[in-house]
């Protein structure tokens, strides 16, 4: 199997902001929120496409973005907290919680940015938070605190 951040995460490997992890699914600060409080819930088991992801197991992972998303509300206060699966970039199924002030922000409209004169889309405008600051945003999510 090809190499996979998300299972890395999973095993321990590398540092990693964790918000909340139970035996089936985990959630943690992304390296590039889009907005503090931006979160990533994972199935544990390697599974690329959403999908496919058995019904219970899915339905654990939307538990936990429940759980966390009113932790956002609560904590960040945005307007909305959206819901994404959209399976690109890390190829291990995930969903993201996205902080909303704006009803574009569930277009990741920050993602969009002009190089040589044409649109561009990646994470390239997106600030890099220390692991320090991503630790800060996880601890404020936990949901036993
Ligand atoms: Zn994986």
């Amino acid at each position: 199997m090809e190499q996979c951040p998300f299972c890395d995460i999973v095993k321990g490997v590398g540092p990693v902001s964790t918000v909340y992890e139970d035996d089936n699914t985990m959630c943690f600060i992304p390296l590039q929120p889009i907005y503090p409080g931006a979160c990533i819930v994972i199935p544990k088991p390697h599974i690329d496409h959403f999908t496919d992801v058995p019904d219970d197991l899915a339905a654990q992972v939307m538990v936990t973005a429940q759980r966390v998303g009113r932790k956002i509300r609560e904590v960040y206060q945005p307007l909305k907290v959206g819901m994404v699966v959209h399976g690109f970039g890390v190829h291990h199924a995930h969903l993201n919680l996205v902080p909303q002030y704006d009803p574009l922000d569930i277009t990741y409209k920050h993602l969009a940015y002009i190089e040589n004169g044409e649109i561009q889309f990646g994470l390239k405008p997106l600030p890099t938070p220390t692991r320090d600051e991503l630790d800060a945003m996880a601890r404020s999510l936990r949901l036993d605190d």
